[in-house]
């Protein structure tokens, strides 16, 4: 007998290799997705975030060009200078005033006083601005980000200079308190940078040149020329791959536990079935088929039953599906064709000429030579004594007929072997099956029948699927008849049809053994008591 559990080795590593392709691509959907979630919330919170900085830093640079804007068109003498050393004193930012005439020359400054410098003498940032104005395309504020100066040591300044008609008024502001004060949402992810004229400052106040960086937020101030740009730091990216690829992992395992779960309970079930095949305990009952009119056992029905080792049966209709799910089905064919060929070979059966053998088979089975074979067995096994075999066609998967199909079952047929259609006027009912001469046995299914006993129409339908089924000279076997009124029934509407009947009414399914001690009994007891009287 074929192992089946190490023939469905290479199934069970198809199929979790299968759920490790769908535990995968499960993973990396969901990481994508978490990806984008988390990058189209981040973009949003950052974008927030810069947009309420620049707002800010606006305002900071409006509030001290108003204060540079107040001094631009005074005289400078020693009143304004102290009114313009006041104005430093209770602004938060800025830290110095000054003026710059309109030949370029420092004429005043909180810092210096009233001290002229020439405009030679003045270096950056303010001789850029001069050489920008002399150029023309100076704008009417500028900002400047420089180290710092005398006046804020240590630390960045940035110089605003206001372009106006007396000349440029000019302001530095403290660069590093405006860092600390309104950058500080900056952490190790996340970099907030303050971008003037080539350089950007971070929130710890230290500047470096600019160069160009990917993957950014900036947002550029409508109002004076600088930008706050937030820059992702290697690890931020990071934490979010990491995510990803934990939810990847999880995911991808817990697709992979569930299937493999499922296929495991599948598979030991399938493990379980070649067990009880290969240890006997997968085992046949009989159940006699009986001429309508005089009671006579004319055939029986083998049954598959599953003994466990407390003696409980399990019945087939709890394991035929799981069975023909695992494709065990057909082995179940082979184990039970087996057997009883054996039994009736060594007389362990004992039946009479033209008895016939039932056999429920799976539409898959026809497929398959070794069906054949199986056949060739029962036949020369049972031929002697006259002994028929027939295949019932189990209704519960489509015959799907082609060429190969056809000539398996011609050769079926060749060795006199009969096909039955089973569980007929069931779901699949079976009629299309009827007019194509292949089958010469119907068994009408027990649900048939009591439909049509509930029912007008069905009873109209079994009516004439009977009558048809005779006219085109098939068997007829009525299933499922468990009390007189059935019988009655069917005598009364099917006189003349030769029914056969298979039901509890006359018998449940036997042993072998029983079986074969109730049939020889009634025989030894017909021949002798009958044949004695006549
Ligand atoms: P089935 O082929 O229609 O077999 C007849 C079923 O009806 C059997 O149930 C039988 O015990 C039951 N039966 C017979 N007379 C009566 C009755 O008067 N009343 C009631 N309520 N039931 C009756 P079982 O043995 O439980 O088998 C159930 C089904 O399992 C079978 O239905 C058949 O489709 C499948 N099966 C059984 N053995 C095999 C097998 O070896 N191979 C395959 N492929 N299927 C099998
Ligand atoms: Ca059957
Ligand atoms: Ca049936």
């Amino acid at each position: 007998m074929t192992d089946v559990f190490y023939a469905k080795k290479n199934v069970r590593f198809f199929i979790v290799m299968i759920s490790a392709l769908l535990g995968f691509v499960i993973a990396v959907a969901s990481a994508t997705i978490v990806i984008k979630l988390k990058k189209n919330e981040r973009y949003m919170d950052e974008k927030r975030d810069i947009s309420h900085l620049v707002w800010t830093l606006d305002t900071v640079f409006e509030g001290s060009f108003s204060t540079i804007e107040r001094f631009s068109d005074k005289k400078c003498d020693e009143h304004m200078l102290t009114d313009m050393r006041d104005a430093v004193e209770s602004s938060p930012y800025v830290r110095s005033l000054g003026l710059i005439d309109n030949s370029g020359n420092m004429v005043c400054s909180t810092s210096r006083g009233m001290h002229f410098i020439p405009s030679v003498q003045l270096t950056h940032p303010i001789a850029d601005i001069l050489k920008k104005m002399n150029a023309g395309n100076v704008a009417r504020a500028e900002l400047s980000l420089i180290d710092g100066t005398h006046i804020v040591p240590n630390k960045k300044a940035i110089v605003l200079f206001g372009l106006y008609p007396s000349g440029i008024g000019l302001g530095t502001i403290d660069a590093s308190l405006i860092a600390r004060n309104l950058m500080s949402r900056s952490h190790d992810a996340v970099k907030a940078y303050l971008v003037i004229s080539g350089k950007k400052m971070n929130a710890q106040g230290e500047t470096f040149p600019d160069t160009f960086t990917d993957g950014g937020i900036e947002i550029q101030s409508l109002k004076y020329p600088y930008k706050i740009r937030i820059e992702r730091a290697g690890s931020g990216d990071f934490v979010v791959i990491l995510t990803a690829f934990t939810i990847f992992m999880i995911s991808g395992l817990l697709a992979f536990f569930f299937i493999y779960q499922y296929t495991n309970r599948f598979l030991s079930m399938s493990r379980c079935l070649a067990y009880a095949l290969r240890t006997g305990r997968i085992t046949a009952d009989v159940q006699p088929v009986f001429m309508m009119e005089n009671r006579k056992p004319v055939g029986i029905e083998v049954l598959a039953r599953w003994i466990l080792d407390d003696e409980r049966r399990i019945s087939p209709s709890d394991f035929i599906t799981d069975a023909e799910q695992s494709g065990d089905i057909n082995n179940i064919a082979e184990h039970l064709i087996t057997l009883i060929a054996t039994k009736i070979d060594n007389g362990e059966l004992a039946l009479q000429e033209g008895f016939k053998v039932g056999f429920n088979i799976h539409p898959s089975h026809f497929r398959s030579k070794s069906l054949i074979g199986l056949c060739e067995l029962f036949t020369a096994k049972v031929n002697r004594f006259g002994v028929r075999m027939v295949l019932e066609l189990t209704e519960r998967g489509e015959l799907e007929k082609d060429d190969e199909m056809l000539l398996i079952i011609k050769m079926i047929k060749s060795l006199g072997v009969e096909l039955a259609i089973d569980d007929f006027g069931a779901s699949n009912s079976g009629l299309r099956y009827l007019s194509d001469g292949i089958f010469g046995c119907i068994k009408i299914d027990r649900s048939f029948l009591e439909e049509a006993s509930v029912d007008k129409q069905t009873g109209i339908v079994l009516q004439n699927s009977v009558a048809l089924a005779h006219q085109l000279g098939k068997d007829i076997v009525v299933e499922g008849i468990e009390n007189d009124s059935q019988l009655k029934m069917l005598r009364k509407a099917f006189p003349a049809y030769g029914l056969m009947i298979q039901g509890y009414l006359w018998s449940k399914p036997f042993s072998v053994n029983a079986f074969n001690a109730w049939y020889s009994c009634q025989e030894i007891a017909k021949r002798k008591y009958f044949m004695m009287k006549k």
